[in-house]
């Protein structure tokens, strides 16, 4: 049981990356890991054609190493990418979970449409999505647009608002912003600031 581990400490142990050192650090804070180190060991490398990547989710850009198998053309392991002095070869617990965005069968791929008043959700193609989002957003916009406040000209809307995604990029995120501000939008945001 720890009692009290401060930031200096936890930072050192941290940063030594669970190696020897670290683990007899952590020992000494009442941390016991050689249990998981050793169950780690036990788990044979995925072994394939390596491909340096980066992690789709934050702004932190973290290096990935992609390995690939050659027969199946199958993404087999995603890790952190020891070269990059941004991560040193960590992820953090979203970026270790890629991997599963190429393999778990219970990650969505098609767009999910729940009709007003309908109980459950149905397949929707995605340029049919497209169109009924572009047409709400019109129509928000043009019920609820407010030219003049309090004797001042603001030319917004606030009926709507925007939450980027953590994988979209500077380019994009520039081009939501242009966009959204040109209809008349203030509340933008994005997952990666938030
Ligand atoms: S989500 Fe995590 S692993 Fe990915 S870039 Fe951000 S901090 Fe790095």
């Amino acid at each position: 049981m720890v009692d009290h581990i401060t930031r200096r400490q936890f930072l050192k142990v941290s940063g030594a990356a669970l190696g020897g050192a670290a683990a007899v650090e952590l020992i000494g804070l009442g941390l016991d890991t050689r249990a998981v180190q050793a169950q780690a060991q036990t788990v044979p490398l995925k072994r394939g054609k390596e491909v340096p990547s980066i992690c789709p989710y934050c702004a932190v850009g973290c290096a990935q190493i992609v390995t690939v198998d050659t027969t199946s053309n199958k993404i087999i392991d995603i890790q952190g990418n020891p070269d990059s002095p941004i991560n040193r070869g960590t992820l953090c617990p979203k970026g270790a979970a890629t991997y599963q965005l190429t393999i778990n069968p219970l990650r969505e791929t098609k767009v999910k449409h729940r009709a007003p008043g309908s109980d459950h959700w149905e397949d929707m193609s995605l340029d049919d999505a497209m169109n009924r989002i572009a047409q709400l957003v019109k129509q928000t916009r043009d019920q609820t647009f407010v030219v003049e406040k309090n004797g001042k000209k603001v030319y917004h809307t606030k009926a709507i608002a925007s939450l980027g995604g953590a994988t979209l990029d500077n380019e994009e995120n520039y081009l939501m912003k242009k966009y959204l501000s040109g209809l008349g939008v203030v509340y933008i945001e994005n997952q990666a600031r938030i």
